[in-house]
């Protein structure tokens, strides 16, 4: 059995502070040096995009030495950051925000529907 990764980083209020570093944890390489209860695990990011443009990216986040939970925000759980809401998801709410995605999508559908009849009717 293969020792726990741990990661050791510099904090300006504890210094240096070792913590576990989850597997899905993709490092933190050039993240900012700051307070301890600030120290976080990040996924790797999957992004939406269209055209090139970003329009939202989401990945898994933990805040491991928070003191202060703040729902949605930052928890010692790990949740899903999604950067079109500034919000952190429990599974819960991921599937309904991808349900939304699902409704809004459709919704794009009924326009380009729409869209087509009035330019192929000449409906302008
Ligand atoms: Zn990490």
């Amino acid at each position: 059995m293969s020792e726990p990764r741990t990661v050791t980083l510099l904090t300006t209020d504890h210094g240096p502070v070792t913590i576990p570093e989850p597997s899905w944890c993709v490092g933190h390489e050039g993240a900012p040096v700051g307070l301890r209860d600030d120290i976080l695990h990040r996924g790797r990011p999957v992004a939406f995009t269209f055209r090139g443009q970003e329009i939202t990216d989401a990945c898994i986040v933990q805040t491991p030495c928070a003191t202060l939970e703040v729902a949605e925000l930052n928890s010692r759980t790990p949740g899903v950051s999604v950067s079109a809401i500034a919000r952190t998801l429990d599974a819960r709410n991921v599937y309904a925000l991808a349900a939304a995605f699902d409704t809004y999508a459709d919704r794009l559908r009924d326009l380009a529907d729409q869209l087509l009849v009035i330019t192929t009717e000449g409906d302008l």
